[in-house]
């Protein structure tokens, strides 16, 4: 009826092995997130978890709440963790496919969240496939766009604990709540979510075996556990966005080195995203300073246009007119401006160019 990730925070813990064999006996594929500091405390456990085809990812060296630290202290936790966790999978002998990072309590970092997603990025953090997530919440709190691993489903079994009031039935009632405080409804026909649970001492010493309790729960409710993957799709989507994140940066700079007004760079690089394989061209002559030329508008590519435009210069020159602004970033943002309006009216420009350049058309 519904399907599930799972993920297990705060490893490691002296029982975290147990729950690791849950899982291989139920055959359940789960990322679970460490604090470094737990796993250096049970650095076996950790191995032990490896070695039994687990993910570990990153959950900071000290489990602190991010929106408590500056950005420096932030990345410190996330770098100290990696160390530790690089450590861990050179010892378990197991390659290290995949990086993945939860925040503690999830606090995403309050006013350093953007810098802190921009940095989890750079450093090759993946981004859990979440496509099928179907919890709406999830979405409206933008949690599908970050590339840190959030939850749908929290089983609050950590709140177990001497003296709480919150028990084993508290959890069972969150499992069938049908009006959650936040979240989506867990058993729904059709939902997919990511469930939150935790490999905590304390809450085994309450409850023995708790993890066994609960998710066998799940299962006999029809809950169907999935791998978790890490969306090659994605992956390419993320590539792309910062190879045009660095494009439009650079036309930016064309732009200020040819003394364009403020604006013209946004419209340009829109102009350059709406058109069928210009982009392509000019994210190949910012990579190569060459041309590539597999676009032609009306038989024309964007080097004879450059041809052109160098000639249209000398006559500009031969007259003596305003030739100082035709540097080449200039030069460079005039072709492709006009490969655009070419591809909108070819025969306009094609007139246009035998008569100022006296040169034939092109075959
Ligand atoms: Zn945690």
């Amino acid at each position: 009826m519904s399907k599930a990730i799972l993920t297990i925070d705060d490893v490691a813990s002296k029982n975290t092995p147990a729950i690791v064999d849950y899982l291989c006996e139920k055959k359940i594929k789960a990322v679970l997130f460490a604090v470094g500091e737990n796993v250096e405390k049970y650095f076996d456990e950790a191995v032990y978890t490896l070695q039994k085809g687990m993910v570990i990812g990153n959950h900071s060296y000290s489990h602190k709440a991010f929106g408590k630290l500056s950005l420096a202290e932030g990345i410190a936790e996330i770098e100290k963790n990696e160390k530790v966790l690089e450590r861990l999978y050179k010892k378990a002998g197991v390659k290290r496919a995949v990086k993945v990072f939860r925040f503690p309590y999830g606090d995403k970092g309050g006013e350093n969240r953007e810098a802190l997603q921009a940095y989890l990025r750079g450093q090759g953090f993946q981004k859990l496939a979440d496509t099928q997530i179907t919890s709406l919440w999830y979405e409206e709190n933008g949690l599908h766009e970050d590339v840190d691993t959030f939850w749908t489903f929290d089983f609050g079994e950590w709140q177990i604990r001497e003296g709480s009031a919150f028990t084993a039935d508290s959890v069972f009632a969150r499992i069938h709540d049908k009006n959650p405080e936040y979240g989506d409804v867990l058993l729904q026909e059709g939902s997919h979510h990511i469930l939150l649970f935790h490999a905590h001492d304390e809450t085994q010493a309450q409850l023995p075996e708790y993890h066994r309790l609960f998710l066998d729960h799940l299962l006999a409710c029809g809950v169907e556990f999935e791998e978790p993957q890490f969306s090659p799709a994605y992956q390419e989507k993320e590539k792309l966005r910062q190879a045009l994140f660095v494009l439009k940066n650079w036309t930016v700079e064309l732009c200020r080195r040819a003394g364009k007004k403020e604006g013209y760079a946004e419209s340009f690089f829109q102009g350059l995203c709406e058109s069928e394989g210009l982009l392509r061209e000019f994210a190949y002559y910012h990579d190569t300073r060459g041309f590539l030329c597999e676009k032609k508008v009306a038989g024309y590519s964007i080097a004879d246009i450059m041809v052109w435009q160098v000639d249209h210069f000398k006559a500009y020159l031969d007259r003596g007119n305003e030739c100082l602004r035709y540097d080449s970033a200039g030069l460079l943002l005039a072709a492709f401006s006009i490969m655009m309006e070419m591809e909108k009216n070819p025969a306009l420009y094609v007139e246009k160019m035998k008569r100022e350049s006296g040169t034939d058309t092109p075959d």
